[in-house]
């Protein structure tokens, strides 16, 4: 299976190659030069595999010969030996032939740990074949860094260096990542905002010689690998609700465009997907594109969702290069209009197919808490303002009679204690694993907003690592 740039201006690569570049060399992103198609069989087959061997089987049929299905299930039953609940992925029955996908059962209590913590370790097995090594470095803002972190803990081909801004992340977030003890990850506290650590991560890969010597890499929402290994709770969902005999439609709270790509993913594989609903916050970039055909940039409002708080959903570009069926010099106009002028436009017919799998909605915060409070008095569960956003779209947009509605619920309600608490009156409490989260010691280091500091740093760590093996 080759993957190829959606700018098309990139030689194609194997799969383990495409994983581990991330970004294209012309800016563009990888994706399957064709797409792999699973008979009705081989679905059918899928209905009683457990959930590992299921992500296994699902990412073969985009990683192979590259990487084998038995290596993937190896990964994939270690990478969720750890999550807390015996089916993985649960599906709670919300009423009205509505469901709850729980997405928040892994160490960092959001859905990112479930493509992340397959992907710390195909890395690991990728670059142990090679005998090379890498070092990840990134910029949070709080919920993505510490999905990272556990993600690549105690990986032996792995470095990570996480940079935060000092003193403007939540406490839990930032517990969540200070409280790891891993030789191989270093927190680094930037005084300065999360501005400033993302533009600092930028400068260290446009430090050509810096970024070579040290084999800098990123596990941004953009790699592949997360897209494949997030496919697999598509179609675990849809099995458990009698696909492929039925069709399946999802609500997907939405920021990158990467969940929900993995939905449109799993339907190109064959899944009777009836419909895929993007819900978005205030920042509802997406939203007005699936209205009017025309993507264009605004301001970012700051919500009760904050992972979704984008602008700019970088995982649109791999839709964008199937509606203009493969001709990556469109793809390359678009996204340089888009940069110029912060907009671009597609024609209707290719609006029309858009619109044939997806639908949008946007609420803000009111309708949020709304959302969880109505879930709340409905079935006593509390949900999160993320999964609040994907039950209220589901609820939204027009049904299809027989087609159920799976809403993804991609974050823990005790993560963001104080929404759940405004909206319902409850304060969630930490999962057990996590309930010691403000007795455990922290370990980071705190360095001022300047490129040659953070650079010192890193190298004088892994000086360090390297000769005590
Ligand atoms: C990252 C995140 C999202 C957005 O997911 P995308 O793949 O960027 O669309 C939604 N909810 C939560 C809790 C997240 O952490």
């Amino acid at each position: 299976m080759d993957y190829v740039s959606t700018r098309g201006g990139a030689p194609p690569l194997a799969f383990d190659d495409a994983v581990l570049a991330g970004l294209a060399p012309d800016g563009g992103l990888y994706v399957p030069a064709r797409w792999p198609r699973l008979s009705e069989d081989a679905l059918r087959l899928l209905a009683d595999l457990p959930y590992p061997a299921l992500v296994a089987r699902v990412m073969a049929a985009f990683a192979v010969p590259a990487v084998s299905e038995a290596e993937l299930a190896e990964i994939a039953r270690d990478a969720y030996r750890g999550f807390d609940h015996p089916d993985i992925a649960p599906l709670k029955p919300l009423g009205d032939d509505l469901y709850l996908l729980e997405l928040f059962h892994g160490p960092t209590l959001a859905f990112k740990d479930y493509a992340l913590q397959v992907l710390g370790r195909l890395f690991d097995r990728i670059l142990g074949r090679r005998r090379r090594r890498i070092t990840i470095v990134g910029a949070t803002s709080g919920d993505t860094g510490s999905a990272a972190i556990e993600a690549c803990r105690d990986r032996d081909a792995i470095d990570v260096f996480m940079l935060h801004p000092q003193g403007r992340v939540s406490e839990v977030q930032r517990r969540q990542m200070t409280t790891v003890d891993a030789a191989n990850v270093q927190n680094i506290a930037i005084d300065g905002t999360f501005d400033d650590c993302q533009n600092l991560v930028k400068a260290l890969f446009n430090d050509a010689p810096f970024r070579d010597r040290y084999r800098l890499g990123a596990v941004n929402s953009i790699n592949w690998a997360r897209i494949v290994a997030q496919v697999g709770y598509y179609v675990h969902a849809a099995r458990l609700l009698a696909a492929p005999e039925r069709r399946i439609a999802f609500a997907v709270p939405t920021g990158n465009f990467g969940n929900v790509f993995a939905g449109y993913v799993a339907w190109r594989l064959g899944m009777p997907v009836a419909r895929l609903i993007v819900g978005s916050n205030r920042n509802d970039i997406l939203t007005r594109f699936f209205a009017s055909g025309r993507m264009e940039i605004g301001p970012v409002h700051p919500t009760l969702s904050p992972s979704m708080d984008i602008q700019v959903s970088s995982n649109f570009e791999r839709l964008l290069f199937d509606l203009y069926d493969h001709d990556g010099a469109a793809v390359t106009a678009l996204m340089a209009a888009f940069r110029d002028s912060g907009g671009f436009a597609v024609d209707s017919p290719r609006l029309k197919r858009a619109r044939a799998l997806f639908t949008a909605a946007r609420f803000d915060d009111e309708e949020t808490k709304a959302a969880m409070r109505h879930v709340y008095e409905a079935t006593g569960e509390l949900i999160d303002p993320h999964s609040a956003i994907g039950v209220a779209a589901a609820r939204r947009v027009e049904r299809s009679a027989g087609v159920p509605v799976v809403a993804l619920a991609t974050a823990h309600p005790a993560k963001f204690p104080d929404a759940v608490e405004a909206a319902t009156g409850i304060r969630p409490a930490l999962p057990p694993r996590l309930a010691d989260l403000f007795d455990r010691p922290e370990r980071f280091t705190r360095l001022p907003a300047d490129l040659h500091a953070v650079e010192r740093f890193i190298a004088g760590t892994l000086a360090d690592r390297r000769i005590d093996g």
